[in-house]
């Protein structure tokens, strides 16, 4: 009798979600055969530590922490490095891929998110590099040797750590911004001022409330041109101004996208036994491109694909910000809810409390030493103000 094989659980994507799902299976189950695909080589790397790389003078070699060939026996699966998945089969369930067609039982989409690309005019507009993976980090290395000076395009939380680690480094740094602070969705403005003073005084040059028109050679450097006509001679460009989920592979499976690949509390996409994680997920309108959600997910997600549905219950999730020069510990109000900043300067640094219409403490950021209070802090998260303060 010719009993066939049940097809593996297959998984897009070995970035912290896809490794982190097959590590969390293979807890559970020894046997149920698991196939990973990714575009790029596969190695197993922290990619919050390529923003604090070159204070810790880590070659992008440095970096990994695992092999594929490892990860393959470690855990006895199968992954297909520098393999892109061209499209989905959702009826058929089956996958096109560049080393040909793969059939899933269940599949897993963790894809992660791409750099968004700013349309810039000049000469040298493709030149403009983003570190968003690995073998960026390895690019960013090369063209960083014997370089004295960076710009970066972008004053959010990424461009605000890359501006701090290259300061680090001895490199001049000019930052380039949209809105009238840094990381201006997050912090209060007195705290992004707080911290751009901090980074001035390692050499970091801010220029805000514009964007950069244009990028042109000049010598072996380059010239930005911005929007308020400010010209900045440089001799490399980083774009930081954020991510967009992957979401067209899911798109044209049919699947509902918003900003990100929609997913229930179960990790659910809208096609049957596809699920997604990570950063190219959505739940209920918000993207979470953070470790601690996939943290979170991860179990929920892992139990789920071996037959035992399960809800994710995300806990409160602060940031750390990775800018020693003025260290940061946030939990980001909801972005839709009306409220006020109520900031009080201390000894130990900036304590700023997000109080909502109906009084009640909704986010909060701590500078330097106030880092400390972060337990405290949210457990008081939803109390009303009179209790906290
Ligand atoms: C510089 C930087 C610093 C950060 N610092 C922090 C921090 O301090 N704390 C924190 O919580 N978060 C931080 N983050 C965010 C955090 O790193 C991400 O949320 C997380 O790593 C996302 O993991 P992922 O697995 O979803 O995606 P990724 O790691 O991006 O993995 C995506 C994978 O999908 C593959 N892929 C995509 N499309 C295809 C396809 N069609 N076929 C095959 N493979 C495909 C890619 O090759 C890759 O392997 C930082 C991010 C950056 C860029």
């Amino acid at each position: 009798m010719n009993i066939e094989q049940q097809p593996p659980i297959v998984i897009i994507g070995t970035g912290y979600a896809g490794y982190g799902l097959a590590e969390a299976l293979r807890q559970r189950d020894q046997q149920t055969p698991i196939v990973l695909f990714t575009a790029d080589d596969g190695h197993n790397y922290s990619k919050p530590g390529l923003s604090t790389a070159l204070t810790r003078d880590r070659a992008a070699g440095e970096l990994v922490t695992e092999t594929p060939l490892a990860l393959e026996e470690r855990l006895n699966i199968r992954i297909h490095t520098r393999c892109p998945v061209y499209s989905i089969d959702a009826k058929s369930k089956i996958l096109s891929t560049a080393s040909g067609e793969q059939r899933y039982s269940k599949l897993v989409l963790a894809q992660g998110a791409a750099p968004i690309r700013l349309p810039l005019q000049g000469d040298a507009a493709n030149e403009v590099i983003s570190v968003n993976d690995l073998q960026d980090y390895r690019h960013f290395r090369e063209r960083l040797q014997g370089r004295k000076r960076v710009s970066i395009i972008g004053n959010g939380l990424i461009g605000c750590e890359f501006a701090n680690d290259l300061a680090n480094a001895g490199i001049e740094v000019d930052v380039i911004g949209l809105s009238a602070w840094s990381m201006d969705r997050l912090l209060p403005q007195v705290v992004g001022e707080q911290l751009q003073n901090r980074l001035a005084d390692k050499g970091v040059h801010w220029h805000l409330n514009t964007s950069a028109a244009s990028v042109d050679c000049i010598g072996d450097g380059y010239r930005l041109t911005l929007q308020n006509g400010e010209q900045v001679d440089t001799d490399l460009v980083l774009s930081a101004v954020g991510l967009r989920a992957r979401t067209e592979l899911a798109a044209a499976a049919g699947a509902e996208v918003g900003r990100g690949i929609k997913i229930n509390g179960g990790l659910r996409t809208s096609l049957p036994d596809v699920f997604a994680i990570g950063d190219c997920a959505e739940i209920n309108g918000q993207l979470l491109p953070y470790l601690a959600p996939i943290n979170a997910a991860l179990p929920a997600l892992a139990d789920g694909l071996l037959g035992w549905p399960t809800m994710v219950q995300y806990p409160l999730m602060p940031v750390m910000v990775k800018t020693p020069a003025c260290p940061l510990t946030l939990q980001a109000p909801a972005a839709d809810l009306e409220g006020d900043w109520h900031i009080e300067q201390t000894d130990g640094g900036i304590r700023a409390l997000y109080i909502d219409a109906q009084q009640q403490l909704q986010g909060f950021v701590l500078t330097d030493d106030l880092g400390s209070e972060r337990q405290y802090w949210l457990d008081r998260i939803g109390c009303p103000l009179e209790q906290v303060a």
